[in-house]
């Protein structure tokens, strides 16, 4: 089966990672006819509420609302992923079968343990995913090395300086919807399960708060803030907002 290649790759440690801090900006690239794609590292299978089989089902929605070519789970355990050899073969594996220009990740510090390590564990897969003599066979093929050109990394519950900031003025809607496709997690009045720090109402009110407040720092409504790993460049300073 032949494949095109990916503009943008955004990997998350659980199902929803994506959508809450790059939902936006996905769906503003694909919009502009830029393919995208998500890997969800584990199944969110610890998560309070919800359970793995809904939290799947969950992500499939919330990928038919943004419109992404692809979505995939490496099912590395919530909770106790690591950087093993296992594991980082894993995510050279989609990088190479995907070959994405960019690569979205976790923010590397936050609240959740998990995301750290995931921001760490692709930034280092993004690396050695360049080196043609880790060879890796995938359905009886050999995967050629890529290297990603940059890896930005998504702001998510610390209050983060951002690099960089995109405009999803246009795409905040789509971004909210892909969101609540997440429904055992998210404010749901209907819902039997225990509260999270998630579940409230006060927590949408904080995603969008966090979206305006990325927007008025480069004067659009809505944005999304990313962390770089080296300076970014441009071809021109009249298409930078
Ligand atoms: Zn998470």
């Amino acid at each position: 089966m032949t494949q095109k290649n990916l503009a943008i790759l955004a990997f998350g440690a659980h199902p929803d990672d994506v959508e809450l801090s790059a939902g936006g900006t996905l769906a503003k690239h694909i919009a502009q006819n830029h393919l995208c794609g998500i890997v969800d590292l584990t199944r969110g299978e610890l998560g309070t509420r919800g359970n793995a089989e809904n939290r799947h089902a969950e992500a499939a929605e919330s990928a038919r609302i943004l419109g992404v070519s692809m979505r995939e789970n490496l099912d590395l355990g919530d909770g106790f992923f690591d950087e093993s050899r296992e594991s980082l073969l894993a995510v050279i594996r989609v990088i190479r079968q995907h070959k994405p220009q960019v690569v979205l990740a976790n923010a590397i510090s936050d609240r959740h343990p998990d995301h750290a390590r995931a921001a760490s564990l692709v930034s280092r897969a993004c690396f050695l995913s360049g080196l043609n003599k880790i060879e890796i066979l995938h359905e009886g093929v050999l995967l050629p090395a890529h290297r990603p050109q940059s890896i930005y990394h998504y702001i998510q519950d610390y209050n983060t300086t951002a690099h960089l900031i995109v405009d999803i003025s246009a795409h905040f809607d789509i971004k909210m919807k892909a969101v609540m496709a997440f429904n055992t997690q998210f404010y749901d009045p209907t819902s039997t399960e225990p509260e999270t720090p998630i579940s409230t109402p006060l927590f949408l009110e904080f995603l969008r708060g966090r979206a305006i407040e990325f927007g008025r720092i480069i004067g659009c409504q809505f944005g999304e803030g990313f962390t770089c790993e080296r300076a970014p460049g441009t071809h021109s300073f009249i298409e930078l907002l």
